[in-house]
């Protein structure tokens, strides 16, 4: 906890006159009358990016044509991308390319990664992903275990056990760990250093999910020797809806790289159009097929604004904001049924605090009805993200004090917000 928390609004707007993000929440396009919660889910739309849609529509697509392929650099876009993604995630240069989804580059580099280990050490069956994790991660290790077959199997394991006794799941039979730095109902944060050693003391190899922590806190992923990673750009990297994912695959291991969505993209020579595949050596490996142009110029611009803050400052931000809004809910909605879920200890901390309260889903529906926008994840979770580059500490006390007139109130005990819609 801060030393003294801010006791009044008028507190928390002195700390946004002295937070040096502050500018970069011009760079952001917000609604009138909307504090905006859910970066963690969907980022905010950087400004300009109806412009750069309009542009690739209007004149690459529409003027270009087919020649933009070349002449506005779209077949290298993926590389491009991955260029400012690996140098932002620690990694050196041409180990990243920004591609498909976070779904399927999991698919790319878990088989890839088993492959590897095979080779070295025959026999291994064993992957292992956090009970908790984002359920994609979960069914895509299922799928593919059981595509190939010969006895591979998806371990389970407690988040509790990972933080205080990681060798007691991760031994001798595990081939892959796959991990999601921050979880994306909890928030806590896994270390990322310590478990990828205790990975490889095993023998097995580590992949990393980062999802929920790219553009939200400092990431080194060749200080901490990770094997592999994947993460989406949607979220604290502000890329648009549905933009594409990147996958990061450490140097040692890019040649080896072998992976059974064997597209002409990643081919040596895709304009040969040879009838065998051969891989191209280096990142375009990872590529499978033709990419979603539009949506990927769209998400330069998250990247690039991510890559201009200081990631010390974001992370130092985040931990103000999120030690802000707890300390806030203790004291002025101490007289309510919440729960705090999120890790307090900031090691523990990614950029969101979830909290429980038993009609957690009318709460949060009453609040986005409001224009405080954050969102609700089984059980009673309300999840509140909070992204440095555009939220305030004044955003802060705002959503806490519609929260507490919500409860003090009993507003969400109303049919109209206890029904769901198709996402939540
Ligand atoms: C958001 C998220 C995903 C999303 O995967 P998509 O393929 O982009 O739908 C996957 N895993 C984690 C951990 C996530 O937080």
């Amino acid at each position: 906890m801060p030393a003294a928390a801010p006791s009044t609004r008028e507190d928390c707007l002195e700390l946004d006159r002295r937070d040096p993000l502050a500018r970069f929440r011009e760079e952001f396009v917000l609604p009138e009358g909307v504090v905006y919660l859910d970066g963690n889910s969907l980022g905010a739309r950087p400004k300009g990016a109806s412009e750069r849609a309009a542009q690739v529509i209007e004149q690459e697509w529409g003027e270009g044509l087919i020649r933009s392929w070349n002449t506005a650099d779209w077949f290298t876009l993926p590389a491009r991308l991955g260029e400012m993604v690996g140098r932002y995630l620690g990694g050196s240069s041409g180990t990243a390319v920004v591609t498909d989804t976070t779904s399927i580059n999991l698919f790319k580099a878990a088989s890839a990664a088993l492959r590897i280990v095979e080779e070295r050490s025959p026999g291994r069956r064993v992957i292992v992903t956090q009970r908790e994790n984002f359920p994609s991660d979960i069914y895509m290790m299922e799928g593919l275990a059981e595509q190939l077959g010969q006895g591979y199997e998806v371990r389970l394991v407690e988040d509790e056990d990972l933080v205080s006794r990681p060798e007691s799941v991760i031994d001798e039979s595990v081939a892959l760990v796959l991990l999601t730095h921050v979880n994306y109902r909890t928030g806590r944060l896994f270390e990322m250093k310590a478990l990828t050693e205790v990975i490889h003391a095993a023998g097995a190899m580590a992949l990393w999910d980062l999802c929920h922590s790219a553009g939200a806190l400092p990431i080194d992923l060749e200080a901490a020797n990770a094997d592999m990673a994947v993460g989406c750009t949607y979220k604290y990297l502000n890329g648009g809806p549905g933009s594409p994912a990147f996958i990061w695959v450490a140097e040692r291991h890019q040649d080896a790289f072998a992976q059974p969505l064997s597209g002409w993209w990643g081919h040596k020579e895709p304009f040969a159009m040879t009838p065998h595949y051969e891989p191209a050596s280096g990142i375009r490996r990872y590529l499978t097929g033709t990419q979603g142009i539009i949506s990927m110029s769209v998400a330069e611009l998250g990247l690039t604004l991510a890559a201009r803050a200081d990631i010390e400052e974001v992370r130092a931000k985040s931990l103000a904001l999120t030690d802000l809004f707890i300390e806030l809910v203790r004291t002025r909605l101490a007289d309510h049924p919440l729960t705090l879920v999120t890790p307090l200890e900031h090691e523990h901390r990614g950029s969101q605090v979830s909290i429980a309260h038993p009609e957690g889903f009318a709460v949060m529906s009453a609040l986005i009805a409001r224009g405080f926008i954050g969102d609700y994840r089984e059980p009673e979770i309300l999840r509140f993200g909070f992204t440095p580059l555009y939220t305030s500490y004044a955003d802060v006390w705002d959503t806490v004090e519609a929260l507490r007139d919500i409860l003090d109130n009993r507003l969400w005990d109303k049919d109209e917000f206890k029904t769901r819609g198709a996402v939540t």
